[in-house]
């Protein structure tokens, strides 16, 4: 075990931009590679850059902490090659690292595409990034993992708060602050039936206004009830399922842009849609495949009818969960296919196409202290085991203090106080916090 474990999982680190594996796991690996990921796999994001901008040497000190836990002799912080200010404020900061600048295509910031790009490997189908040598972590993560060194816990997340709101900004917002609470902070909403949206516009999902920001919560976005990935997003899969019965026009769109598939992963989201008109009767090899889905949604964009392999794929996952069906984990020579580079698609284009282009503006950054009055902060915001409430109602807690810590012998993050105040409500599923 080295030095920086106990820091870091004592101070609840889960990776900032992905499904938010607890980080402690990540440094007992040993690998050649670090690669800190500041490219924002989703368009409109804008955090990370703001993050490298503002606190640089936060990040390059969370990679040194991770490289030298792994034992990786290459540090790279992998960039958009239209992040200059990022760049120009990291270059700064020493020479312990490289820079490696990808293309404004999404979904670039994905972990896999990364790895292909930095190291020129494949991530193997049911693979990590440590198959290859490489770890991976998420700019923010690195931030976090700095302070955690330092004795900080995990209290706040930086959120990219957009669409129709009246001040757009990457917003600094202590852990379980409600959406709502988030968006008056930038000025409230300029729509008059808003509809509230978190992750990002590809990936994301639709939530009540008063849902809590986690650890992994990255954007906000605020909608008008009729914007196109509202409509969308609200169709509901029994709908999606007759859509493709009876409109998809196997053309292949959908496979021949399908990032993993131009990988060479055996994915291919034209047959999961033949796949529904069968009635998902037995398991096929194409619904076997929904284990390698990454969910980009670049389907979607690329398909003509606005059809939504995607949900057919999601719809899929959630049978054979049912069914216990596990994947195959037997490995595959991977090819990639000789059409990648040409079936990449700019980011300016998928804005353009999913009608995001106006919320592309400029970030105000705010990082000031504030807190709302009232937090609900969940027990379980990560991958992994549910941590256990250890304070009790009536409660005085101060910012950082521990309410929630992980059962023995489990694979989870613990879980801090993220404001001073009263603790009005305790259950299993979260703590509220009064001030
Ligand atoms: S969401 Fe669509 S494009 Fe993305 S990996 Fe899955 S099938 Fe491929
Ligand atoms: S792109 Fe659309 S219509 Fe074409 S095969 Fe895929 S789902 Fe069917």
């Amino acid at each position: 075990m080295n030095r920086f474990f106990t820091a870091v999982r004592e101070a609840g680190v889960v990776g900032a931009g992905g499904a938010g594996f607890p980080t402690y796991i990540k440094l007992q690996a040993s690998v050649d590679t670090v690669i800190a990921n500041g490219a924002e796999c989703e368009p409109l994001l804008s955090h990370d850059r703001a993050n490298m901008v503002h606190h640089p040497d936060k990040v390059v000190q969370g990679l040194g902490v991770l490289s030298e836990a792994v034992g990786a002799k290459r540090r790279v912080i992998a960039l958009k090659e239209k992040y200059t200010d990022a760049e120009k404020a990291l270059a700064k900061c020493g020479d312990s690292f490289e820079f490696f600048s990808l293309p404004d295509y999404y979904p670039v910031g994905d972990e896999v595409e990364i790895v292909k790009y930095v190291v020129g490997e494949t991530v193997p189908e049911y693979g990590l990034p440590l198959d290859v040598g490489v770890v991976v972590n998420n700019v923010e993560t690195l931030m976090n993992i700095a302070d955690a060194v330092e004795g900080v816990p995990v209290t706040h997340r930086y959120v990219t708060v957009c669409g129709e709101v009246e001040n757009p900004k990457v917003l600094r917002v202590p852990i379980g602050t409600k959406i709502i609470d988030a968006v008056n902070r930038c000025g409230g909403v300029t729509t008059g039936k808003p509809k509230y949206y978190v992750g990002g516009p590809m990936m994301g999902r639709m939530v009540d206004a008063y849902e809590p920001v986690i650890k992994t919560t990255t954007g906000i976005f605020v909608f008008p009830e009729e914007h196109f990935l509202i409509w969308k997003r609200s169709l509901r899969i029994e709908h999606i399922l007759r859509q493709a019965q009876s409109a998809c026009t196997d053309c292949r769109l959908c496979t021949d842009s399908c990032p993993r598939f131009l990988l060479g992963y055996d994915i291919e989201p034209h047959k999961i849609m033949r796949t529904v008109n069968f009635a998902m009767e037995g398991m096929t090899r194409e619904m076997m495949s929904a284990h390698l889905c990454s969910f980009c949604g670049v389907c979607e964009y690329a398909c003509p009818m606005w059809l939504s392999p995607k949900r057919v794929y999601e719809k899929t996952l959630d049978f054979l969960k049912g069914e216990g069906v596990n994947f195959d984990k037997r490995k595959r020579e991977l090819a990639e296919h000789p059409m990648r580079k040409y079936r990449r698609i700019p980011s300016s284009r998928l804005l353009f196409r999913m009608g995001l282009t106006k919320y592309d503006v400029v970030f105000e950054y705010d990082e000031s202290d504030w807190q709302p009055e009232e937090v609900f902060i969940p027990m379980l915001q990560h991958i992994g085991a549910a941590a256990v409430p250890v304070i009790s109602v009536g409660d005085k807690v101060l910012r950082g203090e521990v309410i929630g810590e992980v059962p023995a012998g489990k694979l989870g993050a613990r879980v801090h106080a993220s404001i001073d105040g009263v603790v009005a409500s305790v259950n299993k599923s979260g703590v509220v916090i009064n001030t």
